[in-house]
Parts: C-alpha cells; sequence; structure tokens
C-alpha cells in the first residue's frame, strides 16, 4: 500500500518540484459555469480544442476506469540564463527540450511504481487529454490561479509546467489553496495587448501567446504590430511583472537547458532560415508546436 506522502516523495525523487492530491471527482459547478461563458463570448479564439470533450474536461473519472485520485506535479522550468534583448522573444518555457516529454518521461516512471507496488493502474497527462490542470492543481492545493490566468505557487511563483497522474489509488486528498492576488493588479497593467479580464482570465483573441503560437492564420491580425515588439513565439510579460516570482530559481532539470544557438536568432535571422535550419535548431524543443511558415509570419 502507498500512502500520499509515499508519493509525494517519490515525485521529488524524480525531479518534479511539487506534488499534490485531489480526489478524482466533477468539477466544480462555479468553475463549470465560468468555462462555459468564456466558450460562449468566444475568448477562446482560434483554441478550438477547448469547445471539445466537454464530457471528460469536467469529469477526469471518465479518462481512467476506477479512477480515484488525481496526482497533480508541478516542474520547475525558469531557464538559468535568459535571452539578450536584441534576440528575437521566445517564451521562457520554450528554451529547453519539449516539457511534453520531459514530464511525461518521469510521470511514466511514478506509473510504473505504483503499478509494481500497489498493482493499481494509472494514466499519466501532460497537456495530453481534455483535464482542467490548474483547477486540478489548485484543488491539489498546489496553488491559486493569479489574474494572469497562471498556477501561482505560494513563495514559489509561476515558472512550472503542469502534469498529472489519474489512478485508480485511493489516496488521501490535500486541502484546496485559497490564496489569492490580494490587492496586487500588476499584470492587468503589464499585459501589452490587454488580454486578461481582471478575473483570472485571459481572453485568447488578444493573448500573444496563443496568437503566435496558437493561431493558424496567414497574417496576425493587424493591431498585433504595435504591441508584439520583438516577441516571436510566446509571452511572459504577465509572470515577469508578478511579485511571486522575483525570487524565481532556476530549474536543475538537465532537459530544460536552454537551446542556446536557436534562443540567439534575431527577427531578421529568423526570416532568412531555410526549412533545414529551422528542424535543426527546433529539434527536441517546444518551439516546434510553431511552424517555420508563423514563425516567419511573427517575425515579420
Ligand atoms: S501572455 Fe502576454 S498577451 Fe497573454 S495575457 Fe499574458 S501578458 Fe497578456
Ligand atoms: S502580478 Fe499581481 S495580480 Fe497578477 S498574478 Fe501576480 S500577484 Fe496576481
Amino acid at each position: 500500500m502507498l500512502s500520499a506522502s509515499d508519493i509525494k516523495r517519490r515525485a521529488v525523487e524524480l525531479g518534479f518540484t511539487a506534488c499534490g492530491i485531489a480526489r478524482a471527482q466533477v468539477v466544480d459547478a462555479e468553475a463549470r459555469a465560468r468555462y462555459s461563458l468564456w466558450l460562449e463570448q468566444g475568448r477562446h479564439g482560434c483554441l478550438e480544442w477547448a469547445e471539445r470533450n466537454r464530457g471528460v474536461r469536467d469529469d477526469p473519472r471518465l479518462l481512467l476506469d476506477g479512477a480515484r485520485s488525481l496526482v497533480m506535479v508541478a516542474m520547475n522550468y525558469y531557464p538559468a540564463w535568459r535571452q539578450p534583448s536584441e534576440s528575437a522573444q521566445v517564451a521562457y518555457y520554450a528554451y529547453g527540450d519539449d516539457y511534453h516529454f520531459v514530464l511525461k518521461k518521469r510521470l511514466w516512471q511514478l506509473t510504473a511504481w505504483i503499478e509494481q507496488t500497489t498493482g493499481d493502474h494509472s494514466r499519466a497527462f501532460v497537456d495530453s487529454a481534455p483535464l482542467r490542470e490548474r483547477y486540478w492543481a489548485v484543488q491539489a492545493g498546489l496553488g491559486f490561479i493569479g489574474l494572469n490566468n497562471q498556477l501561482i505557487m505560494p513563495g514559489r511563483g509561476s515558472y512550472f509546467m503542469l502534469g498529472c497522474l489519474v489512478t485508480t489509488l485511493e489516496l488521501e486528498s490535500d486541502e484546496p489553496c485559497r490564496d489569492s492576488c490580494g490587492a496586487c493588479r500588476r499584470c492587468l497593467a503589464a499585459c501589452p495587448s490587454g488580454a486578461l479580464d481582471g478575473c483570472g482570465a485571459a481572453d485568447c483573441r488578444r493573448c500573444l501567446s496563443c496568437l503566435t503560437i496558437e493561431y493558424r492564420g496567414e497574417q496576425l491580425p493587424e493591431w498585433v504590430a504595435a504591441v508584439k515588439g520583438e516577441r516571436v513565439l510566446g509571452c511572459d510579460a504577465c509572470q515577469r511583472c508578478c511579485p511571486h516570482n522575483a525570487g524565481a530559481v532556476a530549474t536543475t532539470v538537465p532537459e530544460f537547458e536552454p537551446h542556446r544557438e536557436f534562443l540567439s536568432l534575431t527577427r531578421a535571422d529568423i526570416l532568412n532560415l531555410t526549412p533545414a535550419q529551422y528542424r535543426r535548431l527546433t529539434a527536441g524543443s517546444a518551439a516546434t508546436r510553431v511552424t517555420l511558415r508563423n514563425l516567419q509570419r511573427n517575425a515579420r
């Protein structure tokens, strides 16, 4: 038999910064209503997947027969080295290897260990299922959702990737985190495009992160040029300004070591990249989510 403490200890040994447990159950009515309203207002923009699989998104038990617990993990990706301002700007999370693989590799190890020790079954997810990771991270006591729409871990900040193990193992759950931003409103002022609504949600039609990464149109909307600056992939403005990130500690996860050659490119360099150069420079990185065509669109 494994306890919640055993799971948390093993998660930290595997390289996760934090681990919390939530009971597998339906998402609460208030969170479901907020999500429905966000969709109705069209604020998911080009994220069409957000409309799909509502049943699973509202009830993670549909992801695994007999699911009883959600093991939520967070991994620090804050880079030890950051781009000079003249380089084409890339969000910190995409500096190193693709986080999907980095986290999943370790979650699979956790799954195998649980299965060998208890016979219980688990499934690992890192952005790979319609699962509300931030909501469940709050329920698992890891942190709160800030006005910048990010999970903020008190005392640690928000430069963390989240992963989830849905498991049949019955585990003692943590208390949900009740912290909040208090009187702070810094990210609302720092957002270059006014994408934050002041209630913890973002309008993806205006968010530069969504537009530079997920938007597939030939051209970015015309207004973007006036606010985008040197950004070509993502945007960290609402995290950089957050006081919870003032003491961010660099990651020690080796795979998150920045891909320096890619990160030293200027916008002019990106415009001259050939497909072969692009493939070599972005190999293994989360940057491959953005095709060369869209990266060059963003650079233009
Ligand atoms: S990522 Fe950038 S554009 Fe999007 S909400 Fe944050 S600051 Fe605004
Ligand atoms: S900058 Fe302030 S308001 Fe925004 S997420 Fe951080 S603490 Fe909350």
